[in-house]
């Protein structure tokens, strides 16, 4: 049998080979841990620094008022009115686009689709046209949070557009924060990558833009 001699805690021992190698890996992962926290401490501290822009409460407020307007408090009871799905479909369309035209983005096309179940809704802008894919199950399940993932696919398309033409009236630093957000953008497909995903300044950005229309 093959023999080490490994220093542990500065003491040495003689250990198997296999051994001495299940030690290494458990010394490796170990620092690969403290490095990973150490890293997690940064990107929260640098999350923390996130804030809204003037632009951003002007949205808000529009939105505010259009929901207000739309639902008077009650989205699933509004929802409820429609029976079948086409129905809540065409109605859900209807709520996009106000609140699209509040943001001042074109939509060009509403897809409701199975996304699973991780996945409320996806934002497809590209230079000229807007798609806003939604998961259907919300259509039913909860229609409440059907609105919300609207608002944030619509901000995503106001951070995209206003890369090109700015007529939010963002500062450079929120540009520049949004064109590298979207050149390296971290989709979420994956437990693992899930800190990473949430953590990009489009993501904190979209979520913040949401939680302040709903919680004012
Ligand atoms: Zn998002």
């Amino acid at each position: 049998m093959e023999l080490v001699t490994m220093t542990i805690a500065g003491v040495a021992i003689v250990l198997t080979a296999s051994l001495a190698y299940a030690v290494n890996k458990y010394r490796e992962i170990q620092e690969k841990n403290i490095e990973i926290e150490a890293l997690r401490c940064s990107l929260n501290a640098y999350a923390e620094t996130y804030a809204f822009e003037n632009a951003d409460e002007k949205l808000v407020e529009g939105c505010q008022s259009k929901i207000k307007e739309l639902f008077n408090g009650e989205i699933e009871k509004e929802f409820n009115k429609y029976k079948t799905v086409e129905e809540k479909k065409e109605f859900a369309c209807t709520v996009v686009f106000a609140l699209a035209e509040c943001m001042k983005v074109n939509v060009n096309d509403i897809e409701f689709v199975d996304l699973g179940p991780n996945t409320r809704g996806v934002a497809i802008p590209d230079s000229d046209s807007i798609t806003i894919c939604l998961n259907e199950v919300l259509l039913v399940a909860d229609p409440e949070q059907l609105v919300k993932t609207m608002c944030h696919e619509l901000k995503h398309c106001v951070q995209y557009k206003s890369l090109t033409n700015n007529i939010w009236g963002y500062s450079p630093q929120r540009i520049a924060q949004y064109l590298y957000s979207w050149r390296e953008y971290v989709s979420c497909d994956s437990r693992e990558s899930y800190e990473a995903y949430s953590k990009q300044i489009i993501e904190i950005d979209a979520n913040k833009y949401v939680d302040r229309i709903f919680n004012a």
